[in-house]
Order: C-alpha cells, then sequence, then structure tokens
C-alpha cells in the first residue's frame, strides 16, 4: 500500500525557538506581578491556583505563538524549549511572588541572578507559611508537597501545550508556510465509512461519492488543509462525531480521528470541494 500519510519534516528552525522563548521571556514578567499581586490579595486559595495556572497556559501559549512565527518545525526542538521555558515561568513566577509578598523590600535584580538565594527563601517562606486554609496556617512539609506539586503542575502545563497546541500542525514546506486546517461544516453519513476508507487508503476518487448528509448521530466530520498560497498541498482528516447526553441531561460531542492526516491530489480536493457545494445546495433546495 502506498504512503500517503502526511507528515512533518521535522525541519528545526532556531528562529522559530529563538522567538517563542524571546516572547515568553518578555511576556513572563508582566504576567508575572498580574498573577503574584492577585495571588497575594484574593483570599480563595483555590481562586489562586486557577490564576496562577492561567497565568502558565498564558506564557506557554504565548511561545507556541512565536515559534510558529519562526516555522519551527521540529518536535524535539520543541520540547526541550518549553521545558526551558517552563523552568523560566516557574523560577520568575517565584521571583515576583517573593517581591511582592516582602513589600517590594526584597531585591529584584539580585533574586533574578541569585537561584541559590530564591531558593533558601522559598525554604523559609515553607517554614513559617503566609495564608491559611480551614483556619490553620499552612506551613512545613505539606506547604512544602504543596508547592512541589504546584511546580510539577506548572511543568506539566508546558508539556501538555507542546502536546496539543502544536502537535498536528500542517505546514507547507514549498510555500513555507503553516496551512490550517478547517473543518467542513457538515456532517457525513457514517454508512459507507469502509468504503470510504478503503478508497482513501488506495488513492482512488470513489470516496468523494460516498459523501452523503448524515441524517442522524454518529456521524462523520472531515477536516481539510489545504495550502491557500501554491493549492498543491492537501491534508485530509476524518473524525468519528457523536452526539451525547449525560446522566444530567447536559448535551456534548464526543469524537476520535479515524483516518488522519492523509495526503490527497489537488483534483480530488477539488472534486471533494464540488461534491460539498453540490450537498450544500441539495440540502438548500430541500432534499
Ligand atoms: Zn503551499
Amino acid at each position: 500500500m502506498q504512503d500517503n500519510t502526511y507528515r512533518s519534516t521535522g525541519t528545526f528552525s532556531p528562529a522559530g525557538v529563538g522567538i517563542g522563548l524571546a516572547l515568553a521571556v518578555i511576556a513572563m514578567f508582566p504576567i508575572a506581578f498580574l498573577y503574584s499581586y492577585a495571588v497575594r490579595y484574593i483570599p480563595f486559595i483555590y481562586i489562586n491556583f486557577l490564576i496562577s495556572f492561567g497565568a502558565v497556559f498564558a506564557v506557554a501559549y504565548i511561545y507556541t505563538f512565536g515559534e510558529s512565527l519562526g516555522r519551527n518545525r521540529s518536535r524535539v526542538a520543541s520540547l526541550a524549549a518549553m521545558l526551558l521555558a517552563g523552568v523560566l515561568t516557574l523560577f520568575v513566577f517565584w521571583v515576583t511572588f517573593l517581591y511582592v509578598l516582602s513589600e517590594r523590600r526584597l531585591e529584584y535584580v539580585k533574586m533574578l541572578t541569585d537561584p541559590a538565594y530564591v531558593i533558601d527563601l522559598i525554604k523559609e517562606l515553607i517554614n513559617v507559611g503566609w495564608f491559611t486554609l480551614k483556619r490553620n496556617r499552612v506551613k512545613g512539609t505539606f506547604y512544602g508537597i504543596m508547592l512541589a506539586v504546584e511546580a510539577v503542575v506548572y511543568i506539566g502545563i508546558f508539556v501538555f501545550v507542546w502536546w496539543t497546541a502544536l502537535k498536528s500542525r500542517v505546514f507547507c514546506e514549498k510555500c513555507q508556510k503553516w496551512v490550517v486546517r478547517e473543518s467542513v461544516a457538515m456532517f457525513f453519513d457514517l454508512a459507507p465509512l469502509e468504503a470510504i476508507a478503503t478508497s482513501l487508503a488506495t488513492g482512488t476518487d470513489a470516496w468523494v461519492d460516498a459523501l452523503f448528509l448524515a441524517q442522524s448521530t454518529p456521524s462523520l466530520r472531515v477536516e481539510l488543509a489545504s495550502c491557500a498560497h501554491c493549492n498543491e498541498l492537501h491534508v485530509l482528516t476524518l473524525v468519528h462525531s457523536q452526539d451525547v447526553v449525560d446522566k444530567d441531561g447536559n448535551p456534548s460531542t464526543e469524537e476520535k480521528n479515524l483516518l488522519e492526516n492523509v495526503l490527497i491530489s489537488t483534483a480530488t480536493a477539488a472534486r471533494f470541494q464540488a461534491r460539498v457545494a453540490q450537498l450544500q445546495a441539495d440540502f438548500a433546495a430541500g432534499n
């Protein structure tokens, strides 16, 4: 069987990692101050955790934005840079938080340039604590464990964003551009799935004619990434989509990729687009 799956070249771009890290470091400081003042003055510990995780997500997404600008496709370089950005974020958040907690009496630049000093300050803070939970001051081993868990979550957020936000992107090497993956605003009948999958796997166009509007759930959703610049790269993904209602009556949609990143020709992509237009017209006409 021919291999017609799109795969990233994995090309490493120093500019991508460089811009990502630069933007993350620039953004880290204002976000660290917002986070620190919020955590210091909002007396609800659970809200504080949510704020801190939101702040870490923000830095992680800013990194990915910069990395995209610089067109890095290397997953390994991306992970290494994001782990570094995660550790830096943790450190800058700590320094800024200690600075805010000390009512700006600690020296900010000294802390930034002396990690050993910061670690000593954190140890001291763990010994005395600074906030209460259920009327008890949180300190000692319990507080230490809490901070360790928080640190692991921070790094985990960077790994999560690396895994999700950067995983499934399509890059046109010819045009040196990212290609947006668009969902076709239509649900297709799942019954001919086997015929569709076989046709796609063998590189024929028969699958296009096997697409009909779905009458019920579960159904088939199609995502297509087409390079608008050269119109030569077309990557198709088939998604199994099912509307479900949980025991409380809340509706949601469960989705699972059936076939990922199948390369199709420009002619096939055009046939598919024509088929979608035809089904839309039929639907509008009441058939
Ligand atoms: Zn292109």
